[in-house]
């Protein structure tokens, strides 16, 4: 399997605190790929070191190929990974429609995307974005009167919109209603059609509907790897995570 995303012996230290003791990761092209582990496993922290929001005290990540430790991050995001944080980050005072629009690559901003004229392409673009984060019929909807779990949606419509090979989902269903989680996973499952997906869940049901592959974390270092019967039947997770 060819990686599209392989990070070896990454280290994160915050003042002295190792949040990440060399962790291995290799995704390959078009794979799901969910993290899960206690809080303060390092989970986020691994995401955040993979788009430079951490920095990398040793170990390397390379993206098709390529080394990206510790590059920009808004060159890590141009080059093809997208990042969606835990709290959407969406304009509640404009439509559906505009928070794609705004997100769109090579918008490059509000003011271009405001005088910009609204090419057929860009038009298509968007509705195509709404489409697979099923919200075409609110196209129109103001964000603010969105249910908490449309907004996530948007925000990874956002993030898509750019395009992005890999796609970082940190707790996508937080905060989700049964309903909105398993929605979610069909989303991701669309995603995953033309995208690469590493999401962190909490979620079992959720895990077990979307992942090919998952990743336990535990004190910062992977204590366990693979498929969703692997990993239940693992003995070294049952007792730190599934068992409690
Ligand atoms: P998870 O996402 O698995 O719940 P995190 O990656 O957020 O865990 O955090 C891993 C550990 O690193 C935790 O102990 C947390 O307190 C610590 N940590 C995370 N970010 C920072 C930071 N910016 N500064 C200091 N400590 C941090
Ligand atoms: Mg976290």
């Amino acid at each position: 399997m060819e990686s599209i995303l392989s990070v070896k012996n990454l280290q994160v230290v915050f003042s002295g605190f190792k949040a990440l003791k060399g962790v291995d990761l290799e995704v390959g092209d078009r794979e799901i790929v969910t993290i899960i582990g206690p809080n303060g496993a390092g989970k986020s922290t691994l995401l955040d070191a993979i788009v430079s929001k951490s920095p990398v005290a040793a170990g390397n990540v390379y993206f098709q190929g390529k080394d990206i430790t510790n590059k920009n991050p808004y060159d890590i995001a141009r080059m093809g990974i997208g990042r969606k944080f835990q709290n959407p980050n969406v304009y509640n005072e404009l439509t559906v429609f505009e928070n794609i629009l705004l997100a769109l690559k090579g918008t490059h901003g509000i003011l271009n995307s405001i005088t910009a004229k609204l090419t057929k392409t860009k038009k298509d673009k968007i509705i195509d974005v709404l489409d697979r984060i099923g919200l075409l019929g609110d196209a129109g909807t103001i964000v603010s009167s969105l249910s908490h779990g449309q907004k996530q949606w948007v925000e990874i419509g956002m993030v898509i919109a750019q395009d992005p090979s890999v796609v970082l989902l940190d707790e996508p269903t937080a905060g989700m209603t049964p309903e909105e989680t398993h929605a979610t996973g069909e989303i991701i499952k669309t995603l995953a059609r033309d995208h690469t997906v590493v999401a962190i869940e909490h979620d079992m049901e959720f895990v077990k509907q979307i992942a090919e592959r998952i990743i336990v974390l535990h004190q910062g270092a992977k204590l366990a790897e693979g498929s969703v019967e692997e990993i239940q039947s693992n003995p070294k997770v049952v007792e730190v995570y599934l068992g409690r």
